[in-house]
Order: C-alpha cells, then sequence, then structure tokens
C-alpha cells in the first residue's frame, strides 16, 4: 500500500454517521437522478423549493460529530447531572424496571421503531401489550374502561375535566371543583386549560366539595400530602348533588387501597411511572385514563378493542376511531395524537411480570416502611399532618432548613412545602436501611430508634396507615395474562412473540407519510437508559440537573438555528401539544396586547385533525380556508375570509411543505395576508423534515412551529409514542410560552401556565435530537432534507405511470412526499386504497398513510434514511400491484375474490386445506422474491372494524376467544 498523504485531520471520519443515516449512496443518488433526468441534487431542490424563501446559506451548526465523538460529549453532560436518592413524590417515584423488560422492549428496535397500530394485522403484538395496560388500569382503579394511554397525569385530569363538562347533561354550570391537596403541576395544567374553555376553577379542601355549584371535581387519592380522602364520602356527596367526579390515583397504592370505581368515580386518572418506567427528569410515561361504561363514545385517546379478523378469529384493533380528531376535527373529543405507547406497552408488561401477588408484594414492603417510618417519627413527637397514608407522609412543625442540609450531607431530596412542612414518599426502591438513614437524616443521628425494633411493634399493633373502610377487597390481574409469564424464561418468550407479530423499521420501510419513519440510529438511543439521564426527579434541585439543563440549551440553540425563531420552550410532549402551547401563546400575546376578542383561526381544508382540535380546545372559531385544484391553499379564499374576519382574525394555521406534499410558492403572500389583518401565523411543523437546511418558518413570516422531534429529529415512534412538540417562537412571543408552578422556567412571563406536567416536557428522549443535530452537522442535515426529497420524488417517478400523482409543485416536483390517487383505479377495478394497504403487507411492507390528506389517496414519504435499494423494492411491490388490479380489471380474477381483497395472508390461509381461489398459494403468500428470500408473515386476517365497534370489548378476552 502506498503511503497516504491524506492530513490526521482529514483521516479522523467525523461525517461517517451521516453516511450511515442517509440511505443512498452518491452512486444512487446519482442514479436516481438520472431517472429523474435531472443534472444535480442543487438542480431538483431549485425547481422544488422556492427561491424567495430559500436559506442561502448553510445552518450554523458545528461541525458533524462521530458517534464516539457524540456520546463522548453527552456523557460528560451526564456527569454534571447527580442522581440523588429522591423521596420527592409527587407523582414521580423511583422503582426497579425489570432488566428482561428494559433489554426487549425499551432498547429494542422492534418494539420502539414501530407505528401507531392503525393496520391491525402488522400490529397484534403492541395491541396485546395495550389491551394488557387497559385491563391492568381497569383492574386496579376498578374502572369499566381505560383508555391506551394518555401524554401525563396532569393532562389526563384536564381531559377529565373536559370530558366531565361534555357528559354532564345535569348540572349546566361553568364551574369546575380540583381539592387543593392534588399536585401542584396538574392543578397548574387545569388551570391553564380551564381559562380557555372558558371555566371557573374553585380551589378548596376535598371535604368542602359538596358545597360548590359545579359540574364536576377533581381528587387526589392519595393526596400530594399523601392523606387518604374518604372517597365514599365525598363520591356519595358529589353524585347526590349531580356533580362528576374524577379521582387522580396512584397505580401502586390501588394494590392496597380500595379502588375509586367501587365508590363510584365517575374517571380515574394518574402515571403509570412506577410500574417500571424511569423518572426521566419528567418523562415519558404513560397517563391512563379509566371511566365508566357510560361515557365510552366521550373518551379522549385511543382505546384497544377486540374484534375478529375475516377469518373470525380474534383480532385486535383501535376503537372507536371515529370520535378522533382525525376524523371529528374541531367537534373531536380532544386533540391527543400521538401518546405513550411505548411506556403504556412497559407498564403493562411490568405488571404482566410481577403479577397481582409481586406487586401486593411491592406494595406491602412499600407500606409497611412507610407505616415504620411514621411510627418512628411520632415516637420522637414529629407531628404528621395526617394520621392515614399509602406511601408519603407529610411532617409538620419540623425545621425544615435543619432537615435540609443533613438531607444533602446523604444525597437525598424531600419534599419541601411552602409553608415549612416537609413531605417524603417511599417507593420500591426504598430498603430497610434507607428507612434508618432517614431517620438520621429526619430526626438527627442521636434519634435512638432502631428500625427492627420498630418492626417488631409495627407487627404486633398491626399498624397501618390505610383505614379499614379504603382497604381493597377484590381481586385484580386474574386474567391468565397476568399469571403466566413469572418466569424471565416464558416473559423473555412472551415479549418475543408479541414483537414478531408486529412489523417496524427493522423489517422494512415505513413509508407513513406525514409521518417521517425515518433511522433512530442506536447511538442516539444508548443515552436514554443511562442512569444520570433516566434516573432525575423532575423537581430535583436545579444545581443536581446542570447536565440535562445544558443539554436542553443547546438542544434549543440547535432548534432556533434550525428554525429562524426566536426562542424554543421544550415543554409540549407531543405534536398536537405543541399546536395547543403556540396557540396559547398567541392568544396571551394578542390578550397583552388588549386584543383577547381575536379568535378567529383560519384553516386549510388540508389540515391534519389535530390543527382545528387544538383551535377548539382554546375556544376558537375555526374558519375553513379552501385549496385550488392544485392542493395549494386558496389565496383568493384565504384573502376574502382574512378581510371578512378582520376584526377578529387571531391566527392561521398552515402545514409547510403542505400536507398535499407540496411547497406553495405563495406562502410568504399567505403569511403577509394574515398580519396584514393582525393575525399570527402558525406553521405546523412536521414536515420540517423537507425544510431543515433549505428553508426556516421564522424566516418567510411564521410566528410560532411545533416541531415534532419524533418525527424529523429521530425520536422513535414506540408504536404509538412517546413524542417531542416543542415550538419555536418569535421574540413577541416568547414571553408567553408555557411556564411551570413548581420548576419556574426562566424568561417565562410567570403568569404564563403550564401545558403538561414536566417543565421539559419528556425530557429524557431529548439526547436524541441532540446526538442527532451533533452527529449531522449543518451539512449532513442539510443533505438529508435534499435526500428526502430526492427519494420522494424519484418515488413519484417510478410510480407516476401506474398511479396518478395528485398534486406537484410548479415545476412538477413534490416535496418530500407524494399523494398517488387510488380513485381512478378504484372507480374501474372495485379495489380501494385499503386493499392496497392490505396487499403490502404481503409484499412485506407498513402501508403508506390512507386517506389522508385526501380520501381515496395513499400518501408515500421514504425519508432520506432509506436507500434506493429499499425504495426500488417498495416501487417493485407498488408495480406488482398495479398488475394485479389490471389483472381484476381484466376479469382474470373476480372483484371479490383476488390476492388484493384477500390481503393480507395468513399461514393460517396456506394452512387451510380448502384454498378456493382462483391463484395459487404462492402468488397469495409469497408475490415477490423479496419475500421468498426473508418472510414477515402478518399475524392476522383482514380485521374488521364495525363488527369491535358494534359490540366493543375492550378489556382482555378470555384465553378461550384467542383460541376459536
Ligand atoms: C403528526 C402530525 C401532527 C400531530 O403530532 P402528534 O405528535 O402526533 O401530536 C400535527 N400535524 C401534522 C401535519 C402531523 O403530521
Amino acid at each position: 500500500m502506498s503511503f497516504e498523504t491524506t492530513r490526521l485531520a482529514e483521516l479522523a471520519d467525523h461525517d461517517a454517521f451521516i453516511k450511515r443515516h442517509n440511505g443512498p449512496s452518491s452512486d444512487d443518488m446519482a442514479r436516481m437522478l438520472d431517472v429523474l433526468d435531472t443534472p444535480s441534487i442543487e438542480a431538483l431542490i431549485d425547481k422544488t423549493v422556492p427561491s424567495d424563501i430559500r436559506l442561502g446559506r448553510e445552518l450554523d451548526l458545528d461541525a458533524p460529530r462521530s458517534e464516539a465523538e457524540a456520546l463522548e460529549y453527552l456523557g460528560h453532560l451526564a456527569r454534571q447531572n447527580r442522581v440523588a436518592k429522591s423521596y420527592i413524590g409527587q407523582g414521580y417515584y423511583a422503582n426497579h424496571m425489570p432488566a428482561v423488560i428494559q433489554r426487549n422492549v425499551l432498547e429494542n428496535p422492534g418494539w420502539y421503531t414501530a407505528y401507531t397500530p392503525y393496520q391491525p394485522e402488522i400490529s397484534q403484538g403492541r395491541l396485546e401489550g395495550l389491551l394488557n395496560f387497559q385491563q391492568m388500569v381497569m383492574d386496579l382503579t376498578g374502572m369499566e374502561l381505560a383508555n391506551a394511554s394518555l401524554l401525563d397525569e396532569a393532562t389526563a385530569a384536564a381531559e377529565a375535566m373536559a370530558l366531565c363538562q361534555r357528559s354532564n347533561k345535569k348540572r349546566k354550570s361553568k364551574t369546575f371543583f380540583v381539592a387543593d391537596d392534588v399536585f401542584p403541576q396538574t392543578l397548574d395544567v387545569v388551570k391553564t386549560r380551564a381559562e380557555f374553555f372558558g371555566f371557573e376553577l374553585i380551589v378548596a379542601p376535598a371535604a368542602t366539595l359538596a358545597e360548590h355549584d359545579v359540574f364536576g371535581a377533581l381528587i387526589q387519592y392519595p393526596s400530594a400530602s399523601g392523606e387518604l380522602h374518604d372517597l365514599k364520602h365525598l363520591i356519595t356527596q358529589a353524585a347526590e348533588r349531580d356533580i362528576m367526579t374524577c379521582v387522580a390515583t396512584d397505580l401502586l397504592s390501588l394494590v392496597l387501597l380500595k379502588e375509586p370505581g367501587a365508590f363510584g368515580a365517575d374517571i380515574v386518572v394518574g402515571n403509570s411511572q412506577r410500574f417500571g418506567v424511569p423518572m426521566g427528569f419528567g418523562g415519558p410515561h404513560a397517563a391512563f385514563f379509566a371511566t365508566a361504561d357510560k361515557l365510552k363514545r366521550s373518551m379522549p385517546g385511543r382505546i384497544i378493542g377486540v374484534s375478529k379478523d375475516s377469518r373470525g378469529n380474534t383480532a385486535l384493533r383501535m376503537a372507536m376511531q371515529t370520535r378522533e380528531q382525525h376524523i371529528r376535527r374541531e367537534k373531536a373529543t380532544s386533540n391527543i395524537c400521538t401518546a405513550q405507547a411505548l411506556l403504556a406497552n412497559i407498564a403493562g408488561f411490568y405488571a404482566t411480570y410481577h403479577g397481582a401477588e409481586g406487586l401486593r408484594k411491592i406494595a406491602h414492603r412499600v407500606h409497611r416502611l412507610t407505616t415504620l417510618l411514621a411510627t418512628g417519627l411520632k415516637q420522637a413527637g414529629v407531628a404528621l399532618a395526617h394520621d392515614s397514608w399509602f406511601d408519603t407522609l407529610r411532617l409538620t412543625g419540623v425545621d425544615a432548613g435543619k432537615i435540609h442540609g443533613r438531607a444533602m450531607t446523604h444525597d437525598i431530596n424531600l419534599h419541601y412545602f411552602a409553608d415549612g412542612d416537609v413531605g417524603l414518599s417511599l417507593d420500591e426502591t426504598t430498603t430497610a436501611a434507607d428507612v434508618a438513614t432517614l431517620f438520621d437524616v429526619l430526626l438527627g443521628s442521636e434519634h435512638g430508634l432502631a428500625v427492627g425494633v420498630l418492626d417488631e411493634e409495627v407487627i404486633e399493633k398491626k399498624l397501618t396507615g390505610i383505614p379499614a373502610e379504603l382497604t381493597r377487597e377484590s381481586d385484580f390481574l386474574t386474567h391468565p395474562t397476568f399469571n403466566r409469564y413469572r418466569s424471565e424464561t416464558e416473559m423473555l418468550r412472551y415479549l418475543k412473540r408479541l414483537e414478531n407479530k408486529d412489523l417496524s423499521l427493522a423489517h422494512a420501510m415505513i413509508p407513513l407519510g406525514s409521518c417521517t419513519m425515518k433511522l433512530n440510529a442506536t447511538s442516539e438511543m444508548i443515552p436514554i437508559s443511562w442512569p444520570a439521564f433516566a434516573h432525575l426527579h423532575p423537581f430535583a434541585p436545579r444545581d443536581q440537573v446542570a447536565g440535562y439543563q445544558q443539554m436542553i440549551d443547546e438542544l434549543a440553540a440547535f432548534l432556533v438555528e434550525v428554525t429562524g425563531y426566536d426562542h424554543i420552550s421544550m415543554q409540549p410532549n407531543s405534536g398536537a401539544q405543541g399546536e395547543y402551547a403556540g396557540l396559547l401563546a398567541i392568544r396571551r400575546y394578542q390578550a397583552a396586547q388588549g386584543e383577547a376578542h381575536r379568535n378567529v383561526c383560519l384553516i386549510p381544508s388540508s389540515a391534519h385533525g389535530t390543527n382545528p382540535a387544538t383551535a377548539a380546545m382554546l375556544g376558537m372559531q375555526v374558519v375553513v380556508v379552501e385549496c385550488d385544484a392544485r392542493g395549494n391553499v386558496d389565496v383568493d379564499d384565504l384573502s376574502a375570509k382574512a378581510a371578512k374576519h378582520s376584526d377578529a382574525l387571531s391566527a392561521i394555521m398552515i402545514t409547510y411543505p403542505s400536507t398535499h406534499g407540496v411547497f406553495e410558492a405563495r406562502v410568504r403572500e399567505v403569511c403577509e395576508i394574515v398580519h396584514r389583518h393582525g393575525g399570527q401565523v402558525y406553521v405546523d411543523g412536521a414536515n420540517m423534515n423537507a425544510q431543515v437546511g433549505l428553508t426556516r418558518p421564522g424566516d418567510f413570516g411564521g410566528d410560532v412551529s411545533h416541531l415534532n422531534l419524533h418525527k424529523t429529529f429521530c425520536i422513535p415512534h414506540g408504536g404509538g409514542g412517546p413524542g417531542m412538540g416543542p415550538i419555536g417562537v418569535k421574540a413577541h412571543l416568547a414571553p408567553f410560552v408555557p411556564n411551570h408552578s413548581v420548576t419556574p422556567i426562566a424568561g417565562v412571563d410567570a403568569a404564563s401556565g403550564a401545558v403538561a406536567a414536566a417543565a421539559f416536557g419528556s425530557a429524557s428522549i431529548l439526547p436524541i435530537s441532540w446526538a442527532y443535530i451533533k452527529m449531522m452537522g449543518a451539512r449532513g442535515l442539510r443533505e438529508a432534507t435534499q435526500l428526502a426529497i430526492l427519494n420522494a420524488n424519484y418515488i413519484a417517478k417510478r410510480l407516476e405511470d401506474a398511479y396518478p400523482i395528485l398534486y406537484r409543485g410548479e415545476n412538477g416536483t413534490v416535496a418530500h412526499e407524494c399523494i398517488i390517487d387510488v380513485r381512478p383505479l378504484k372507480a374501474e377495478s372495485g379495489i380501494s386504497e385499503e386493499d392496497i394497504a392490505k396487499r403490502l403487507m404481503d409484499y412485506g411492507f407498513h402501508a403508506p398513510t390512507m386517506s389522508f390528506p385526501v380520501p381515496g389517496t395513499l400518501m408515500i414519504e421514504p425519508t432520506e434514511s432509506e436507500s434506493r435499494y429499499e425504495i426500488d423494492r417498495f416501487c417493485d411491490a407498488m408495480l406488482a400491484i398495479r398488475k394485479e388490479i389490471d389483472s381484476v380489471t381484466a376479469g382474470e380474477w373476480p372483484a371479490d375474490n383476488n390476492p388484493l381483497v384477500n390481503a393480507p395472508h395468513t399461514q393460517a390461509d396456506l394452512a387451510d386445506d380448502n384454498w378456493e381461489r382462483p391463484y395459487s398459494r404462492e402468488v397469495g403468500a409469497f408475490p415477490s422474491d423479496a419475500v421468498k428470500a426473508a418472510k414477515y408473515w402478518p399475524a392476522a386476517n383482514r380485521v374488521d372494524n364495525v363488527f369491535g365497534d358494534r359490540q366493543l370489548v375492550c378489556s382482555c378476552p378470555s384465553i378461550d376467544a384467542y383460541r376459536s
């Protein structure tokens, strides 16, 4: 080998990651450009992105870092965090995530890269996991119905308030009651929501509930101070006065406490975090939401239900989707879209693994240690605020300063109430030795208490903090699912069995338009498991979270540069939540200008359902703007409507490039029109993947955008969450982004309430986006955007003769996604977009986005991470399917018996002795060479949606039902 003359600096491969993240090689690129008959990628971009909005320079970011360098730097940041022992409680508790779940679910791309289970035939594994979660919540809360997760406990409580108001037909008051000892972060979020729903809040002691004329009430059980309210009394009194009750609760406590459902609660909410999910400095974890059966049609969020497939076998799917925002838009029950599916699955598996007897052991130990602590404290003369408890005590009349000093020397965090009381919550990780240390901290070292002696006393006197009338009597987790997987071997196989039913990015591309299913690189994922990121309490003292703060500040600075905005709020934990925070900032800003009356929100007809649903939650009047024949916002219609509503115009919500997959050339004009009429411009940032490094919403007229970090910035979808939806705002809106009552955020108006339970939302997944940007650098990010656009145009080119491309830009190109129109084909063949979607499963692919934003179409988004090989494989499948459709049209196959309408094909089909089909088994199940080489089997035949909605079952079916 000849001597290399390369400089050492160049030998270090700083940009190796760019080639790993971006699918096409430079050879691929050249060949794809050839097919497009375009000389260069720059020429393609010039044709696609309007020149008057081009950035014209490289983003000002650091040079790309290698994976090793990025991890090393993140490790350095992690070491600035200090993991103290947390007894803060207040909704967040340390716990032991079972290692078998950590490795096989949390850290397993088979689970975390899957999409929301809209295609049930290839999602039966996570659907079963989520059904377990629902069953667990129903059992522990004693309710008839539970959904498959919400974003956090605080937003769940806010949703509960809205649900009470919608459903309470007897009491039409506009006032909601909140007990004064709910978690402060919950009260904060409920306050924010109430303001724009136009509700009054009464915050008072729980015992006074029945004195007020209110439509509903929120009670915490156990309370933030640890007290166990007499739910029977409170709920009965409320019911007599037609007040609906919502109980915020803790799942572990319900193992020992009488379940709220037994007292007649209408709604029960809470956080499942302590079931195996790390605190993560605030998230992500799955909130739960359970109701009485009568409220099922107005339940927010997704519900997994039991149905059957075309063979009559039990099959799961998402139920009652017609309630959701993508159908009901501004009339939807809530704007929730991305929730916390991965974390709900983990919490459900925690219950599956431990079973009722395991949970009882954990709950008993926590309660016993708390009782022991309470007994010792009382003996030492410390006054407790309450004589009931599960795991939380509140000490009154103590010297908080002294306790704080001693706690710090032991690296222990306690909860310090504003009035000088000290609170603490024990958890699964607490040991007898920890309690001994707590005595030292709370009493000073001279206390003379011995844990062993106290334990004898607790046993002898049968001491407990749970009043007899609040003691649980009913069974829970009796279903076989919760009783089978006690050994790790069995659990491992159960998790693997479920994983194998699902199609994820580990199998094939998932070309879902608007969802940006790109690579979630392993090195981006690794830091989320590090204790220094995973084990921090969101209310930990600021000097213990310096590494987090710096990482968040750096990520915010990256995103400021990427978007052209002035400030980022990292609080919203989904795109829809970001929309809420963004419109909220607009409304607060306008109110501060004396323009609180502005409440009209213009929304193009192509918008995602979350847009109108969010506007409605802020009490805005949605006015729909039409699109023209090319799919663009109809500027004349916009002008007319902006003029008509000029006095009341608050905002427009546009998506850019539009959900039609096109960069609208007149976007600047659209923004100017709205500004001229006194409105603000909300740019839905779900499509940032087509903008990064090429154009910035903050430059072409946007005032605020949310960014789906779980789309463009590499946080995995987790089968329907987690996500993060931070917002970028212009300087004038910066004071009005959400604040937080427990951990105030610098630079934000103190009066701006929270939209999420934690100040920085789901902070523990932010290292993923940080690492992505760090490893790509300005050039890598720009190339990613260019390749996303190239890949989409290449697909449009390859498919255009077989399927008409619905919308294109002025120069005939598409943006980062393209819509193919299936309606003409359907008219001549009877084959629908759904048949194509299901047939793609036989070819080993997930379907593109179906019937959004245009009914009867498929929207394809490849992302930059897919190689030409994979894209060709997908296009080949789509073209082969087109030939199959032609065979139906030509009458070679009957319209009601062909590989398309019978798709997907399962192993059950192949094993069936009665193969009564006009095509071979091979055509059915092995239609391409690729699947002959490696076959992914759909776990169910076509699932019947109507059947499942007619007979709604959202609990685990008996095992016999699975066999039938
Ligand atoms: C995904 C998406 C949203 C909603 O984001 P979530 O994180 O699911 O709440 C909003 N608008 C558009 C255009 C989207 O694609």
